[in-house]
């Protein structure tokens, strides 16, 4: 029970971005890893708020879920919790882009060709960043090219402690398969961990247990013995 006491935000699941009552932008995330990784904190004793998208999996034992819609809604929901959190993990595949007009009816099909316009969802690892004063924060990477210097940057630019690292290109990782392969990367030179193909479960102790080294790291040591002086007479 490593994190007894800790309040830790997960966020999981893809958002969904309305462009009528009946069509959408959205992603394939699963929700998978996020929950595995929310059950495996609340089994080491965190208070687990689970901040979801739709997905099709029951809230894990020992958290409490918040079901939301929007990149919008998701932002709003961390941004309110994360200052009294001590920490977050963003899991969620948050939709990049959002349409800037939801219509409220049906689009009826006329023109042979359409154009939604879309503009930026805001990021919501990069502003809880800004405001993170000591508190954990870690980031999902899932690249197809170019995988380490974009995760590096994205560590970099988002503030993150630390970014997990899946590759597209390697079977069995990223949406929707119970399975994935990860590397954590720290903002330190030669401080990358790689992990072979493993159950989502399994690689959520991995994240689990950077997560808690993180926390004992923050804990604040105890003084050393006091010098004693000698004096000469
Ligand atoms: O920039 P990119 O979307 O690849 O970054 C991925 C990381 O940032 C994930 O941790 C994801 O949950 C988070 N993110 C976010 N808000 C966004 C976009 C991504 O929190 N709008």
């Amino acid at each position: 029970m490593s994190l007894h006491g800790k309040h830790i935000i997960v966020t999981a699941g893809p958002t969904i971005e309305p462009i009528d009552p009946v069509r959408f932008i959205s992603n394939h995330s699963s929700g998978k890893m996020g929950y595995a990784l929310a059950e495996e904190l609340a089994r080491r004793g965190a208070n687990v708020s689970l901040i979801s998208g739709k997905t099709s999996l029951e809230c894990p034992t020992g958290c409490v879920r918040t079901d939301v819609v929007t990149a919008e809604d998701m932002y709003r929901e961390v941004m309110k919790r994360f200052p009294e959190a001590d920490g977050a993990v963003m899991c969620a595949a948050v939709a990049d882009y959002t349409p800037v007009h939801t219509s409220n009816s049906k689009i009826k099909k006329s023109d042979d060709e359409i154009s939604i316009r879309l503009r930026k969802t805001k990021d919501i690892a990069a502003e809880a960043g800004k405001i993170k004063d000591g508190r954990l924060l870690v980031g999902f990477a899932l690249e197809t090219d170019n995988e380490t210097d974009n995760a590096r940057n994205k560590l970099q630019r988002k503030n993150l402690d630390f970014i997990v690292l899946n590759s597209l290109r390697d079977a069995g990782a990223g949406f929707a398969t119970d399975t994935n392969k990860i590397t954590i990367m720290y903002n330190a030179p030669g401080k990358v961990f790689h992990y072979p193909l493993d159950s989502k479960k399994i690689i959520a102790k991995h994240i689990a247990d950077h997560i808690e080294n993180w926390f004992c790291e923050q804990r604040p040591q105890p003084a050393p013995p006091a010098a004693t002086i000698t004096r000469k007479s």
